[in-house]
């Protein structure tokens, strides 16, 4: 797979911010020295940010999110504030673009304010040093601020670089560019947990149940499949797959005695039958709610299911959008299964793809997917929406086998870890 195919979930994420004309686009074509991939929608024409997905030497794969003008007053600037916040929700790092002549105002301020509370480092990029008095000034980041602004000083006592480049000479390119790099390393020190490789030992063989059935897309496994056996083989163990129809074959052979089962939620149930006491279980979905996400919190959030009641509105978010299909899971099955557990008809609600909803409060519960499509930041900022509004909120495997009584089970391979 060449890099440029690494998934945007698996990108560091950087939301290049600033007012209008400031030379947002122009300074991710410069560092680019390309025209940049455009992975995902037409900026201006609907919510969603453009993705643009790169390489940087030093860095790795990044993927850069352009945004509109912060100052923009038009008819859409309320869907274009939505669009930028939903950006830095989703931002490992921000670069703050500052039209040189013009300098920091308001706007800036606000910015560093909001990056702040949301404890998005970011990098400001003094563009424009081409034009008048800055000609000269491609000086790095000790260079005091231009306009009549001040250098913020974050939360953390430090503050932030300030490089100056242009877009259109390319003067301070590398320095930007060594500038994120700092910063993705800093960012890696931090790196979110390993999917699966923590609850192995070398030569320990992991078996993944896979279901086949119409659900799956034809010729091919789904991204947290995959990324599974990767972490599994990068941490030296050994991955086995297995349809659940021949699950209980192998289980039959003598020695045949795995370290760890990781079953598709869906058919959460007839594993938990098959396989014996012994041998930990858990849910693909459950290892993405640590690898994305915080597993004590969405724990916690599964509790909220012995408390729901009929008539209780409960929120199911998707982070991608697919045609549902028969017995979906996110419209069909979870539904079912709640109501089943509860005695009565709940009254639900979905939200698929990007998007998510500001008023969190209406709910009783949200019940998330694994969120595969999602980096961690993007992940963890819904988590803490919902911890904000006071809202429990839990993800599909474990709604599932809470549903079926065999949550203490699936989290169980977790308890050897500080993380529940
Ligand atoms: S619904 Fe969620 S877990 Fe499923 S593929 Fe989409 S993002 Fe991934």
């Amino acid at each position: 797979m060449s890099l440029d195919k690494t998934p945007r979930s698996n990108r560091y994420h950087i939301a290049i911010l600033g007012r209008m004309n400031s030379g947002k686009s122009s300074l991710i074509n410069a560092l680019a020295q390309q025209d940049v991939a455009v992975v995902s929608s037409i900026a201006g024409t609907t919510t969603d940010a453009v993705h643009k997905a790169m390489e940087i030497h030093g860095t790795g794969p990044v993927v850069f999110i352009d945004t509109p003008g912060v100052d923009d007053a038009s008819l859409l600037s309320e869907a274009r504030i939505t669009r930028t916040k939903k950006a830095i929700d989703s931002a490992d790092l921000a670069i703050v673009v500052i039209d040189a002549p013009k300098g920091e105002g308001e706007p800036e301020q606000k910015l560093y304010a909001h990056l702040e509370e949301k404890q998005v480092p970011y990098i400001v990029a003094v563009n424009k040093i081409d034009i008048g008095d800055h000609e000269q000034d491609s000086s790095e980041s000790s260079s005091p601020s231009p306009g009549p602004g001040h250098r913020p000083s974050s939360s953390r006592g430090t503050s932030p670089p300030y490089v100056h480049v242009s877009a259109k000479t390319q003067a301070g390119r590398d320095k930007l560019l060594k500038a994120i790099s700092e910063q993705a390393a800093k960012a890696k020190e931090q790196r979110e947990p390993p999917i699966v490789g923590d609850l192995i030992n070398p030569g320990e063989i992991v078996l993944l149940v896979i279901p086949l059935d119409e659900q799956a897309p034809k010729g091919r496994l789904i991204l947290p499949q995959v990324q599974t056996i990767r972490d599994i083989l990068d941490h030296n163990g050994v991955a086995v797959a297995v349809k659940v129809e021949e699950l209980g074959q192998l289980f039959a052979e003598p020695h045949f005695s795995p370290q760890l089962v990781v079953t598709d939620s869906q058919v959460f149930q007839e594993v938990d039958k098959v396989v014996p006491p012994s041998v930990p279980l858990t849910s693909f979905s459950i290892l993405f709610a640590r690898h994305k996400g915080n597993l004590k919190l969405l724990a916690q959030g599964a509790q909220a299911l012995d408390l729901l009641q009929p008539g209780d509105m409960v929120l199911i978010a998707e982070a991608c959008t697919h045609h549902p299909i028969a017995d979906d899971i996110g419209t069909v099955q979870i539904p079912r299964l709640i109501d089943a557990k509860v005695g009565g008809a709940l009254v639900y609600e979905w939200q698929k793809g990007g998007d998510y909803p500001e008023d969190l409060t209406r709910y009783k519960l949200i019940i998330h997917c694994g969120g595969c499509m999602l980096n961690r930041r993007a992940m963890c900022s819904r988590l803490e929406a919902a911890a904000h509004a006071g809202v429990p909120i839990t993800n599909y495997g474990m709604t599932i086998a809470a549903c079926h009584g065999i949550l203490p089970r699936a989290l169980g391979p977790f308890r050897k870890t500080s993380l529940i």
